[in-house]
């Protein structure tokens, strides 16, 4: 079963969002949890998720992928800082709770030169102040291009953030297929030796979603610039190996190329009509 979707508007509320999915041929999806530039949530309309929740069963829909704002920092150096990303992903895990059991991405932070050990305790401890044993969602750090001072730009570091938070059966990883190749893991030539090393450094059980994405970039550029499916430096036959590649079967597939919904429509489709399953 292949669950494919893009990142979806979430102004609208769930069922729109439910809607604007099934149309662009997708049974799953992201959205961010709030303004991706951070700031105040939409409080959840509970009759609005209960027609999604429905629509979501009939559909037989994948989890979904929600994605945490881009300006949250978990490993920020300012103090205040770290407390508003606090304060927000403990609401946005409150208001998962709506949807059960699906996940939310977030990255892992930019250590703003306090360096990477430094990063990695402070996410992970943000991580063991919010997660809780009885939330339902999965929290997945997702891998990073290394652009600047961002954390996760190797698996290792990833799993030096997992090695330190202590509700582990709450956390995984979204592979992201341009950060992974902007961070110069080749999964052009050598997919299987990306996944060994994956599966060496944090262990396959924790990945549990894919971005996949093409690149704007060659190989290790740090940049995360995402392409069009098949028009960037991953192009097609790689991103079709991994959309096909045993050990990734069953993990929602989200797509955050840049495009318009005709785009997405186009880009779904493909995907679908390449996968063998
Ligand atoms: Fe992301
Ligand atoms: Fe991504
Ligand atoms: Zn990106």
């Amino acid at each position: 079963m292949l669950y494919i979707g893009s990142h979806i508007s979430a102004s609208k509320g769930y069922e729109a969002m439910g809607k604007q999915a099934l149309k662009l041929g997708a049974n799953t999806f992201a959205f961010f949890t709030r303004n991706p530039r951070g700031g105040k949530a939409k409080e959840i309309d509970e009759a609005d998720v209960q027609r999604f929740l429905a629509l979501s069963k009939e559909h037989s829909f994948g989890k979904l992928v929600a994605h945490a704002p881009y300006t949250m920092n978990t490993c920020a150096a300012k103090e205040d800082v770290r407390a508003f990303a606090k304060e927000m992903m403990t609401d946005d895990l409150r208001r998962m709770e709506y949807t059960p059991g699906n996940y939310y991405n977030f990255h892992p932070g930019s250590h703003v030169g306090q360096g990477s050990e430094a990063g990695v305790a402070l996410t992970a401890g943000l991580l063991n102040e919010v997660l809780t044993p009885e939330q339902s969602t999965t929290v997945l750090l997702e891998t990073m291009a290394g652009k600047g001072t961002e954390l996760g730009r190797s698996f290792e570091e990833l799993r030096a953030i997992l090695d330190q938070v202590d509700l582990k059966e709450k956390m995984g990883v979204c592979l992201d297929t341009c950060h992974v190749w902007d961070a110069g893991y080749d999964i052009v030539t050598d997919l299987d030796g990306v996944l060994d090393a994956f599966d060496k450094a944090i262990g396959l059980s924790f990945l549990k979603a894919i971005h996949m994405n093409d690149s704007m970039n060659p190989l290790a550029a740090h940049k995360d610039r995402h392409e069009k499916i098949g028009e960037g430096h991953i192009g097609l036959k790689a991103l079709a190996q991994v959309l096909n590649h045993p050990a990734l079967q069953g993990l929602p597939v989200i797509l955050e190329t840049p495009n318009d919904d005709e785009g997405y429509v186009k880009e779904i489709a493909l995907l679908k009509s390449l996968h063998k399953g």
